[in-house]
Formats: structure tokens, sequence, C-alpha cells
């Protein structure tokens, strides 16, 4: 570890909560940062966008965010957020103090974030990057220092500015442009077709009959979601082992007009859709819930930085580019792994190292080590497009933070947490965000943090719409 520290100026690009995060450990390390915002507000995924994307169903159309009325987190609040501002109920009452909240309750815990950091003054929101290159050198030496030129769209259309960073911090989330699958006939089918992004209210589908490509969490979700208003709605699937949970499958089996169904074959002019089996429904809308592909349409690395079948790369531990490091850094391209805590532990080690406080491994030596990743990955039969999922590997993400930034590990109390709210929505799709009952883990946790020793806050429990109030499971909610 090297000693003296040295302030850089950093541009951190989105304000979701990996942008945010970024901002703060930035701050802490004592770097001069600047948070650009494409939005009106901060939260990223978390400021739902009423917006459908009508006018472009299949692709982007300006909303970033794909997170529908109805959404509800899928971990527990106790397990997720920053390592050292746990996602409390709001001491008021207010809000939704349930342990799997509503989307609007993790807005308002990020914005919290924002106030209680007096992170607000970096943030410049309505300005879209447009883009990011190195800069050409005054000085026209050659010392392998790379700085950045930022261009950024500001809130009047059509203006522009430009600024020169001493580094840029990728934080635009993953989950904005669709990943479509190739269907025969997709491009002449005349029906309704859109992708999960676009999805917000169930209500336009009344009656119909749905077709939904996918059956992982949106797909799901959406699924059980439109089978109360729609005629029928059909989730076709790839025959691959595990795509179908019993628990979804015994969910099929309590709706009279939900049904499993292979993957297309092909879509038909008029309105069929043909299954891999021959069979076939006359569909009236297809969603694709089948993900999405990583984008960075501002960045100019002149190739030292690619998207390949969803690998972003080389990227050293998922963070740095050998040829570019440490001044151009990704801090949001993981997959399912704790959030927002692995994205504060890549930030600040990316912090640490601008700084001069901690170093990093020659270029050829980082590139070699993404390569040997990759390789381990291929060889343990993982399709390239996974490259960045770590699958909850908790050994993984302890060592990366303890190695790279001493950042505490994951308590086990919060793992356990994990696996049984996974193995929750596996089994019961349906109710899983509804059961209150509280396992002795969230207790011992509690206690170990000494949070349990104080008086319940009195807390209201509210649906989805925000209507009916439920009684509080004190438990839970202290
Ligand atoms: C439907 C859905 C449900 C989810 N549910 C959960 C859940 O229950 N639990 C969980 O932990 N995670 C969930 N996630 C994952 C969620 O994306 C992360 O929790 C988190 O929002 C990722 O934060 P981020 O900052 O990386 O990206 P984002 O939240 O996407 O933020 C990126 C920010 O970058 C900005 N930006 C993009 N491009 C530019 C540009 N060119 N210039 C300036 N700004 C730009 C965007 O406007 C945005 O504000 C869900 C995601 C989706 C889509």
């Amino acid at each position: 570890m090297a000693s003296s520290k040295k302030k850089k100026k950093v541009c951190v690009v989105g304000a979701g909560v990996a942008g945010l995060g970024a901002a703060r450990e930035m701050r802490r390390e004592g770097h001069d940062v600047t948070v650009m915002e494409q939005g009106g507000g901060v939260g990223g995924q978390w400021l739902y966008d009423p917006a459908t994307d009508g006018g472009d169903p299949l692709g982007t159309a300006g909303a970033h965010s794909s997170i529908y009325a109805s959404l509800r987190l899928n971990t527990p609040r106790e397990a997720i957020g920053f390592s050292d501002f746990p996602f409390f109920p709001n001491k008021d009452g207010g809000g939704d103090a349930r342990r799997y909240p509503c989307h609007g309750e993790f807005l308002r815990y990020i914005r919290d974030f924002c106030d209680a950091f007096g992170l607000m003054d970096a943030v410049r929101l309505n300005s879209r990057v447009v883009h990011v290159g190195v800069a050409p050198r005054d000085d026209g030496g050659d010392d392998g220092v790379v700085r950045w030129v930022v261009r950024y769209e500001g809130e009047a259309v059509g203006t522009t500015a430009e600024e020169v960073f001493d580094a840029v911090v990728v934080a635009v989330g993953q989950y904005t442009r669709p990943r479509l699958p190739t269907i025969n006939g997709m491009d002449k089918w005349s029906r309704g077709q859109l992708h999960s992004h676009s999805y917000r209210v169930p209500d336009t589908f009344k009656d119909q009959v749905v077709v939904i490509v996918g059956c992982h969490e949106s797909g799901k979700d959406i699924a059980l979601e439109l089978c109360k208003v729609a005629r029928e709605v059909h989730i076709s699937v790839k025959p691959t082992a595990g795509s179908i949970s019993a628990g979804m499958s015994k969910a099929v089996s309590n709706h009279h007009n939900l049904h499993l169904q292979p993957e297309i074959d092909c879509l038909c002019e008029d309105g069929r859709v043909v299954f891999a089996d021959g069979s076939g429904v006359v569909a009236d809308a297809i969603i694709y819930c089948t993900g999405y592909d990583y984008s960075f349409p501002f960045l100019d690395t002149a190739g030292a930085v690619t998207v390949d079948d969803n690998r972003v790369g080389p990227l050293f531990e998922h963070t740095f580019p050998p040829a570019l490091a440490p001044s151009l850094s990704f801090v949001s391209v993981t997959k399912l792994v704790v959030l927002p805590r692995f994205f504060e532990a890549q930030a600040r080690w990316v912090a640490q190292v601008l700084s001069g406080r901690r170093s990093l491994p020659s270029p050829e030596e980082m590139l070699r080590s993404v390569e040997e990743y990759h390789r381990a990955r291929e060889v343990a039969g993982v399709p390239k497009r996974h490259t960045h999922n770590i699958a909850f590997d908790w050994e993984y993400c302890d060592e990366f933070g303890e190695k790279h930034c001493g950042f505490p590990r994951l308590e086990e109390w919060k793992k356990e947490l994990i696996w049984s709210s996974i193995r929750s929505t596996l089994d019961h799709p349906e109710s899983c965000r509804d059961d209150y009952h509280d396992s002795d883990l969230v207790l011992e946790g509690l206690r170990s943090k000494g949070w349990l020793t104080g008086r319940a806050p009195a807390m209201q429990d509210k649906d989805d719409s925000g209507g009916e109030e439920r009684a509080p499971n004190p438990q839970t909610h202290l």
C-alpha cells in the first residue's frame, strides 16, 4: 500500500445506487467528484417512470427505468443497503415498512442516503453524457497518464458542454437496453409486442391472450399479475433444466388461465404463436421477459473495452480495463451480488487506487488474470453472456472486498436470510413476499447490532396501492 494520497477530479456517470455509492467513496478518499445524471432525479431504476416507451416497445424510447408499477423488492430489506446505512423503515411510521417493500420505498432509502451524506451538491441532474474519450495531451507527453473529456447535454435542448477529468467511473446500470430473442416471423407479427422494459401496468391487457417469453424474475412476476386480468396467459420457456421451479409449476396449476408452453417456433401474420411442439395459440400480445444487454453508447475507448455477448471486457475483477486503469473504471456490471454493497466495495477500491493508497498489478498481469478468469468460467460451462454473474458466491464477494479495500465481510445471518428468501421465492412465487414470519436469523442479527434494545417504532403496512392498512409485525419492523 502506498502512503501519500493524491486528490483527483473524478466524473461518475449515473446517479443510481452504484453512482451515488461511488460518489460517497470518492469524497471519503478526498477526491473532487461530479456525478452526471441524465434524469431529473437520483435513484436510477428505482425512479419509477410511468412512460411506457409506447413509441418503441421493443427498444428504449428514452425511459431508463424498467420498474413496473406493482414491483416489490425481491431481496429482504435487512440484507440490502449500503454497509453502514441500514434500510430501516421510516421512523415516523410512513412509507412501506414491509420486508419486501414496494419500489418507492427503496427510492426513499436512496434519497435518504444522499441527504445523509450530502451528495446532492455533487450531482448534476438532467446532464446526459454523450461522449467520454481520452483527452488529448497539451504537453505531448506519453507517461501513461490518461485524462478524459466528458461531453454532456445540458437541461436546455441542444446545449452541450465538455469538461476534462482525471478519472471516469461508469455507473450507468445494466437493465435498460432490451435483449431480444430472434424468432421466425417476429418482424412481420402485427399484434402487440413489447419487452418487459416497457411493461408498467396490467390494465391494457384486460381480457387479452398474452404470451410471456421467459420465466425469470420479471417473467414470473408479470405472468402472475396478468393472469388476474387477461383471458389467457401463456409462459413460453426453453426446456433447460431448472428453468421452472416446482413452486412455479404449482402456481401455474392454481390458475385456470395460466399455461406453460415450450419455446416459440414462429409467429404467424394471422396472430398465431406456434410453439416448438407444434401447438399454438392466437395471441393479442407478446411480452419478452428476456433480459438486458450492457450498453455504453457514450464511451469511446478505441476498442480497449468492448461488449461481446454481454461480456464487458476485458475488465480486471469486473472493474478496471487493464489498458486504461485506473483512470477508467466500471462499478455496476456484476449480477447476482448483494446490492449496493458490492458496488460500494468496488467504488472504495477505485477511490483508493486513484488516490495512490493502493496499487494495481501491471496491465499485463491484470490482462492475464482476466483471461484466466474467462477460461475458468468457460471450463465450468458458464456461457459468455454470464461472465459477470457472480451467483451470490459469498466467498468471492467477501474476498473481493477484503483483498482490495478492507471492506467488511457480509454477516452470516444476512447470507442465510438471502438464501432462505431465494428458496422461498422458488417454492412460493406468489406468496413469498407476503410471508411475515420472522426468522431467528434476523433477530440474531438485530441483537448483534444492538438494534433490538429500543422500542419498536409504530408502523403501518400498506399494500401496493397505498390503501389498506395491516397490523404491523413488531418483530419484523424493529
Ligand atoms: C425490474 C427490476 C427489478 C429489480 N429488483 C431488484 C430487487 O428487488 N433487489 C435488488 O437488489 N435489485 C433489483 N434490481 C436491480 C437494480 O437494477 C439494482 O438494484 C440497482 O438499481 C442498480 O443500480 P445502478 O446504479 O447500477 O443502475 P441504475 O439504477 O440503472 O442507475 C443508473 C443511472 O445512470 C444514469 N445514466 C445512464 N446513462 C447515462 C448517461 N449517458 N448520462 C448520464 N446518466 C446516465 C441513469 O439515468 C440512472 O440514473 C431490479 C432491476 C429491475 C430492472
